[in-house]
């Protein structure tokens, strides 16, 4: 599952509390419940156990079968769930199931009907005798889901767990086309069937799904055909052979349009990949996701493992209540990723389809066996994403994103919490989708690569996939592929990534004379959190000879290293392949930056030699900002920008010139949209008009039109406007951002007919209405009487029809609202007091409007 917890960064404006975890599932008592049902009473009291361990194995699921329709008005599922079992090792007579807030109608075996007994949790069901491990039984079971009785619950990375959803089910908002999609990690699939819901389950799986005529269906596996039915519905058959957790099992349903692409085996045979979108999509579906059959052709030659699966299809719905899942074959991606080929220019979502996509061995496949060990999926998809970037950008572009990574990682455990990556204690299991299991994983993978070497790595990975296809896996199976593979004991580094909490902080300084380096490593992490770490680093030492490389370990909390060296140090960069995941802190003299950013290959050389190099400023380091703006690496580009500032007069003139060419040619829309952000307050006024206006015109990225208008209005508002009007209309949600974050900072009265007219709209996808949302609350927060009023009827709209992420935020925005009301009223009755006896007439209008004001915000209260 790739998280959007980014989310909680977006709208800063209006800050809260949403980043708390929702309360616990109490996932702990059932799972006890489940493993000991006499006991269930005295289970529940006992306290929260300390060790979650991976789900006992009572019953082995060989096959599922479901029989499903829809009843599209009260958003319920008839389902029919026809399972083949045997006991897994002990004799059994009985069968206990997950199956959440449904109704069950009756068990059948062999024709005869079944004794059990139902909680709303668990279906006990008492099998017609004993069977041993080498009988298998098949029952059928006949129920109603209900999703919508179900509680709320989720994580920050899935924000619900109803397991089935149905979108706009009696079509009720015209903007929305219907649908019904499911979404199973982690243990909501038994909402919508009733299983053994635990990722150490793997069954196959078919589904008899019955619809509307007008409708397609998705589903895991092979489409087997479709069947007319005499009462105008038909029935999609799917088959998948293979087995897998029932975490990944998928449906949806809707009018999607399919557009067809292929991925060609190294057999020469061709696997269906095929993209499931809105009518209106259709056009965009293959600049989307055009890159998924190289990906498919990249990650098996990686990994030395073919893609295992029959298909790969890929389906965005509406209202998802996470960023995109791995569901075996079908994966699901939220609206976001529906962008128009200007929009792609800005923002693709490769790093999404390839996070989704390597699940189909890291998480698939290969499963882990119980949620602690959910980095075993998470961090070898979020690595996929490094070496997607790799492979399609270049390495530069790969070790950027990695440093976002790391960073993701330290924000996610200061706000909460450190814990071992493979965390037996955790509160509730959707707290392992945090910033450690997704990126702590994914950059400690990397250290793992560069120690053992690409070669003893991939082959690594290749053995654990092949050892532990079809099955669960737990971290001490990743340990023992790489051991034998590469013929090292690697608990050392096991024990101090997987098994301690924290990351190293390394502090590097340098002594230097006339033959020797002296370079002192001080490991300063907390050693009551984290171990004194082993530290594998490549050293390059620039001096006399040229460079030379040496491989040094760091594995004490201090430690010097006397390096002998010849002629003048010219600079040590101390982690040459930047494999480094931690803190690290150098001391080391400015001369030895500036020699970094020409000798350094590495981003984050370059991005270090830039930031630190160029403190002071003097010839060298001016001379490496005129460079920088330069750099074939376009983050290096747009950080050079700002330090232009530090120029002397004659070279500032010259980056100067250089910013405002950027601005209008290079290569990147982020850099151009710095360059104009940066260049645009420093130009003469009529300069500054003409760049902006050819921006607003000419550039391709809705990211540089909208700073251009932003910087357009500081100079021109009537002109800005202008513009923006003509741009309402343009297909494209990041548009309609830029439009609404410019009329919330400067928009007046005749603004307010956008906001009407894009609110209800389909327009914004993802988090953009969110955000247009939370410009269009700042923008009323200015407004008179007349569009606070209007504003009431969208928040009345919103809190009905709005997305997920907008409704989470609604309260938070009303209560704004609510609180700039309250300062108008208190300026309005200072007015009243003063004008009382000089201007009576006044007084009373005044009065009349803290009335209306008063009406208003109770509207507003009201929605909260
Ligand atoms: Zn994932």
């Amino acid at each position: 599952m790739k998280r959007y917890i980014s989310i909680f960064t977006v709208i800063g404006l209006l800050s809260c509390q949403a980043t708390k975890t929702p309360p616990s599932s109490t996932a702990t008592s059932t799972q006890s419940a489940k493993q000991m049902p006499v006991t269930l009473a005295e289970q529940e009291e006992e306290e929260i156990p300390v060790y979650h361990a991976a789900e006992t194995i009572l019953t082995d699921l060989i096959h599922t079968k479901l029989e499903v329709s829809f009843n599209w008005n009260n958003s319920t599922m008839n389902g029919k769930a026809t399972l083949t079992a045997k006991p897994h090792f002990y004799p059994s007579d009985s069968l206990i199931l997950d199956a959440k807030g449904m109704d069950i109608y009756e068990v059948v075996l062999n024709g005869k009907k079944l004794a059990y007994q139902y909680d709303s949790s668990f279906l006990r069901i008492q099998l017609d005798r004993t069977y041993t491990n080498k009988e298998k039984y098949t029952l059928s079971i006949q129920y109603l889901a209900k999703p919508e009785e179900r509680k709320i619950g989720g994580s920050a990375a899935i924000t619900s767990d109803k397991g089935l959803y149905f979108i706009n089910p009696k079509g009720e908002d015209k903007n929305q086309m219907p649908q019904i999609w499911t979404q199973g990690e982690t243990e909501a699939s038994s909402v919508w069937f009733p299983t053994i819901d635990a990722p150490n389950v793997k069954t196959t799986q078919e589904i008899y799904i019955t619809i509307d005529e007008k409708y397609n269906s998705l589903s895991n596996g092979k489409f087997m055909g479709s069947t007319k039915n005499a009462n105008g519905t038909k029935t999609d058959h799917w088959k998948q052979d293979l087995p897998h957790a029932p975490y990944l099992f998928m449906m949806a349903v809707g009018e999607f349009k399919i557009v067809k692409d292929a991925y060609i085996r190294p057999d020469g045979t061709k696997m269906e990949v095929n993209y499931y979108v809105e009518p209106e999509w259709e056009p965009y579906a293959k600049a989307i996701f055009g890159e998924t059959p190289n990906m498919i052709a990249y990650f098996s030659k990686l990994l030395g493992v073919d893609y295992a699966w029959d298909k790969y299809n890929q389906i965005v719905v509406r209202d998802y209540v996470s960023g995109a899942m791995e569901n075996t074959g079908a994966v699901i991606f939220g609206d976001y990723a529906y962008k128009n080929n200007r929009e792609l220019l800005d923002d693709n979502d490769q790093s999404t389809i390839a996070h989704e996509l390597f699940h189909h061995w890291f998480g698939d496949l290969v499963t882990c066996e119980s949620w602690s060990n959910l980095p075993l999926n998470e961090s070898f998809a979020n690595y996929s994403q490094y070496l997607w970037d790799e492979y399609r950008f270049g390495i530069d572009e790969a070790d950027y994103q990695a440093e976002g990574e790391a960073e993701g990682y330290y924000q996610s455990a200061k706000a909460q919490g450190y814990h071992e990556l493979i965390w037996f204690d955790y509160e509730s299991r959707e707290q392992m989708f945090d910033g450690h299991s997704y990126n702590k994983g994914g950059r400690i993978l990397h250290v793992l690569r560069n120690y053992l070497g690409d070669e003893a790595f991939f082959k690594g990975l290749q053995n654990y996939l092949t050892t532990n296809k079809f099955k669960a896996a737990e971290f001490h199976q990743l340990r023992l592929a790489f051991e034998e593979v590469s013929g090292q004991d690697l608990n050392w580094f096991f024990n101090q990534y997987f098994l301690k909490a924290g990351h190293p902080v390394l502090e590097v300084s340098q002594e230097v004379s006339e033959n020797e380096l002296i370079l002192n490593f001080k490991q300063t992490q907390d050693l009551s959190l984290s171990p004194i770490y082993r530290i594998p680093l490549k050293l390059a030492i620039y001096d006399g000879r040229g460079v030379t490389f040496k491989n040094i370990n760091i594995d004490q909390k201090d430690q010097s290293l006397r390096i002998p060296i010849q002629g003048k140090l010219e600079n040590v960069i101390v982690d040459y392949q930047q494999s480094f995941f931690g803190k690290m802190s150098e001391e080391k003299p400015q001369e030895q930056y500036i020699h970094q950013f020409y000798h350094g290959t590495r981003y984050r050389a370059r991005r270090d030699a830039l930031l630190f190099g160029t403190k002071i400023s003097n010839a060298a380091s001016n001379e490496l900002i005129l460079d920088a703006l330069k750099d074939p690496f376009w983050h290096i580009r747009m950080l050079a920008i700002e330090k232009a500032v530090r120029l002397s007069n004659e070279q500032r003139t010259a980056a100067y010139a250089l910013i405002k060419e950027m601005a209008a040619k290079d290569p990147k829309s982020v850099v151009r949209n710095a360059a104009v952000n940066f260049i645009s307050p420093k130009l003469e006024k009529d300069e500054s008009m003409a760049l902006n206006e050819m921006l607003i015109q000419k550039d391709s990225s809705y990211l540089v039109v909208s700073s251009a208008l932003k910087q357009l209005a500081k100079i021109d508002f009537e002109k800005a406007m202008v513009h923006a009007k003509n741009l309402e209309n343009e297909k494209s949600s990041k548009m309609a951002l830029g439009i609404a974050q410019l009329y919330g900072n400067y928009g007046k009265k005749e603004q307010m007919s956008f906001f009407e007219k894009i609110i209800p709209s389909s327009r914004l996808q993802g988090f953009d209405q969110l955000t247009v949302v939370s410009s269009m609350t700042y923008y009323l927060s200015k407004q008179d009487i007349e569009e606070i009023e209007k504003g009431l009827t969208l928040y009345q709209y919103l809190k009905e029809e709005g997305n997920n992420y907008t409704k989470m935020f609604i309260p938070q925005s009303c209560n704004y609202i609510v609180q700039s009301i309250d300062s108008k009223i208190r300026n309005l009755e200072e007015e009243v007091l003063k004008d009382e006896k000089t201007n009576p007439q006044y007084a009373a209008q005044n009065r009349k409007l803290i009335d209306r004001y008063k009406i208003i915000q109770e509207g507003y209260k009201r929605i909260q």
